[in-house]
């Protein structure tokens, strides 16, 4: 059993099977599910899914560094309000994105140091995007991040780098790139990390893995993600997927898994076929 501990299948590209994906996702033996917010309305969407799945899906509430303009006093009280309620489990995902920019540097910088506040008031962990701005993000943690704890999501940088996570007493969540063939260093990072700080995700419905690339992702595919880690570090798939499992629940503080199986009633007979917005959907590209 695996838990996808990123995958944002709350948003749209979901929306004509939901059910259908997390019912399938379930079968294949991914019981649990965490679901960060890249604003207000993603976060409480995802909240919506926590409530409707409990104890299968979980929430982030945060605000992404590319919708950092988006988070004023009131986005940041609404975001209090839903990372109080029950099936929430981090403040995330936030960050910085010094790749696209799309929200001005001093405007994501602002936002994180709020939201780690917000972190600290609540006593959840983090989860953080953080893209080309490596050195920023730790000076960060470092000056206003004590006493937080959290994720590096979708990890894709060095070994320097993943020391500056972990030294922090952060966990590193591996994500598709570790399953691209170019990616060795990557790999070479996945093979070395210590064992209690792995994580693994989709970012779904970005970043498929092989033979995936170029369609929707899906939080099934978790899977193919583990199954490349296992095989670099030398591990059957069970026991790695036991590891990582209880790395995001003592991460996460997930109660005690309740499911055996699938709880989920849904019609997935139709899970097999491709819906039409599969089709040329954003494979690359992650949030
Ligand atoms: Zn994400
Ligand atoms: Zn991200």
């Amino acid at each position: 059993m695996l838990i996808d501990t990123h995958t944002h299948v709350q948003v749209h590209q979901f929306a004509g099977d939901r059910q259908q994906v997390i019912a399938a996702a379930f079968a294949d033996g991914i019981d649990r599910l965490i679901v960060p917010g890249v604003d207000v309305e993603s976060s409480r969407d995802a909240l919506a899914l926590a409530t409707a799945y409990p104890g299968r899906i979980f929430a982030g509430v945060g605000t992404h560094p590319h919708d950092a303009t988006t988070l004023t006093d009131e986005a940041l009280a609404a975001e209090r309000e839903l990372a109080r309620e029950p099936g929430v489990v981090a403040i995330g995902e936030i960050g910085l994105d010094y790749y696209r920019n799309l929200s001005p540097r001093e405007v994501q910088q602002r936002a994180l140091i709020q939201q780690f506040a917000l972190a600290r008031e609540l006593d959840l962990p983090v989860i953080l995007h953080n893209r080309d701005s490596h050195d920023d993000m730790i000076a960060h943690l470092r000056a206003y991040g004590q006493g937080l704890l959290g994720v590096f999501h979708c990890f894709i940088g060095t070994k320097e780098m993943a020391r500056d996570a972990l030294d922090l007493g952060f966990y590193l969540s591996f994500a598709g790139p570790v399953t691209f063939p170019r990616n060795t260093e990557l790999a070479e990072v996945a093979a070395w990390a210590p064992a209690d700080r792995i994580l693994v995700e989709t970012d779904s419905p970005y970043l498929a893995p092989p033979p995936f690339r170029g369609k929707r992702n899906e939080p099934r595919h978790v899977r193919l993600v583990a199954q490349r880690i296992a095989e670099l570090r030398g591990l059957a798939l069970e026991d790695f997927a036991a590891i990582t499992t209880r790395n995001a629940e003592a991460l996460f503080r997930l109660p005690p898994a309740s499911g055996t199986g699938t709880s989920d009633t849904s019609d997935t007979s139709d899970i097999t076929t491709p819906s039409p917005s599969e089709k040329g959907n954003p494979s690359d590209a992650s949030l």
